[in-house]
């Protein structure tokens, strides 16, 4: 049995678990990073790639996503290794004029937020993407909405912060979690115990699973997304690609079936089924990512043929060509998902010294730089520079904590 002595253990080595890690090693920390499985094995492994700010309403997640968005600048010139960042550009497809309507409002909101968003009318799309549907009647266009490789992003972060000092533990799983008279101390399940000064929770949609070790209780739920990825093919256009449907579909919260008058529930559509939305990113090997659903499945990661089919219906819809081009393979991962939309980043309630960062559904690897500061400030005891009460871990529970 190994004793190991360090300031901040960190819990989950995703996007999030990596970049805190990178971070505090920066700050001269200590940092042990640990998870049950390998680098990656969580959503941070199986999502699109993009750092997408019109997809954000106005408000502190769409500051910080501008904030992470300038760290990425900066950071693809710092970490130690590439990350295939890239500003492309991204449009959101409008298919009819309700749909146009909602998107002027929305942009009209963005605008006097400061984000450069406009809608374009079907000319100029088809100057950014030549390829589209004869029906699409409009778009939006960002030249600010940019991506990134998260498994190279995670690399790199895991690489940095390990030059460093931080040590990496993989296939290691907390059993236990019990506090000391200064710190906290972890039971591993290979028998090993650790001794830190600070725990981080970054687990995502398993942050509960670890809260729960102290007794406190965070609502995190798995939202499954699925996705097909292509062949590599040369760029059908200049941009990234939403369609205006995925956007509404995030912005009105899923709603149960409305009750029929007999009382029995009223049939969804395929799509309302599967929560479907539209994601199409091609990557730096030339592959496209065409994702994506969003549906609450608890842990399950399995693809599903139906859903597979409404994707690749749905990209013909939009990009007819792509009738010819041939799929190799499909993933599903587990966006960690809060019932008000916010992560949950911060001190847990009478559990000074144990911090979570975890809960950013659709947003965790856009936001991921902007986590590892503003962890990094509230664990060094350096104030943030954003008001930190919208993703208080407290804030669902009146129930007490530890
Ligand atoms: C289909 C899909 C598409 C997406 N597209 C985008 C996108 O384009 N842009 C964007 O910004 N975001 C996107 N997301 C969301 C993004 O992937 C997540 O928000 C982000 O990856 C969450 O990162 P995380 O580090 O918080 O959690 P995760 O990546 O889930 O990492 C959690 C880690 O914790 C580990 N773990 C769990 N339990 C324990 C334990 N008890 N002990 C130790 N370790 C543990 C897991 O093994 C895992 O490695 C997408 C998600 C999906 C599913």
């Amino acid at each position: 049995m190994a004793y190991l002595r360090c300031d901040v253990a960190i819990l989950g080595a995703g996007v999030n678990g990596t970049s805190i890690a990178y971070e505090l090693s920066k700050r001269g920390k200590k940092v042990l990073l640990i998870d049950k499985i390998v680098m990656g094995a969580g959503a941070s492994g199986s999502c699109d790639d993009m750092i997408l700010l019109q997809s954000k309403k106005p408000g502190i997640l769409l500051e910080m996503a501008f904030k992470s968005l300038e760290r990425f600048e900066s950071l693809k010139d710092e970490l130690p290794s590439d990350i295939e960042f890239e500003t492309r550009g991204g449009t959101i497809l409008i298919e009819d004029e309700e749909h146009l309507a909602i998107m002027e409002d929305f942009v009209a909101s963005q605008n006097r937020y400061g984000l450069e968003v406009e809608i374009i009318d079907r000319k100029r799309l088809l100057q950014l993407q030549p390829l589209v549907a004869d029906d699409i009647i409009a778009s939006t266009y960002s030249a600010r909405d940019s991506q990134v490789n998260p498994m190279l992003l995670m690399k790199a972060f895991l690489l940095g912060a390990r030059r460093k000092g931080m040590e990496f533990l993989s296939r290691t799983r907390a059993a236990a979690v019990e506090r000391l008279q200064s710190g906290w101390g972890l039971l591993l399940d290979s028998g090993d115990r650790v001794e830190a000064e600070v725990l981080v929770n970054a687990a995502g949609a398993w942050a509960n699973d670890i809260t729960k070790l102290i007794g406190f209780e965070v609502p995190i739920t798995p939202r499954k997304g699925q996705v097909i990825v292509t062949e590599a093919i040369p760029p059908l256009g200049a941009t990234n690609v939403w369609s205006a449907q995925y956007i509404v579909s995030k912005l009105k919260p899923q709603e149960p079936a409305i009750s029929r008058p007999d009382g029995r529930a009223a049939v969804q559509t395929p799509a309302e089924r599967f929560g479907l939305g539209f994601a199409f990113t091609g990557t730096h090997n030339g592959n496209y990512l065409i994702g994506s659903t969003r549906e609450n499945r608890g842990f399950d990661k399995s693809t599903d043929p139906e859903a597979i089919g409404l994707l690749s219906a749905q990209v013909e819809r939009f990009f007819p060509v792509m009738s010819k081009i041939n799929f190799i393979r499909t993933f599903a991962g587990l966006r960690p998902s809060t019932p008000d939309g916010m992560p949950f980043l911060g001190e847990i309630p009478g559990a000074p010294g144990f911090f979570i960062a975890a809960g950013h559904e659709g947003d965790g690897i856009a936001l991921s730089p902007i986590t590892g500061l503003v962890m990094a400030d509230l664990i060094t005891g350096k104030k943030p520079e954003f008001p930190m009460k919208a993703f208080d871990p407290g804030r669902f529970c009146g129930k007490g904590g530890v």
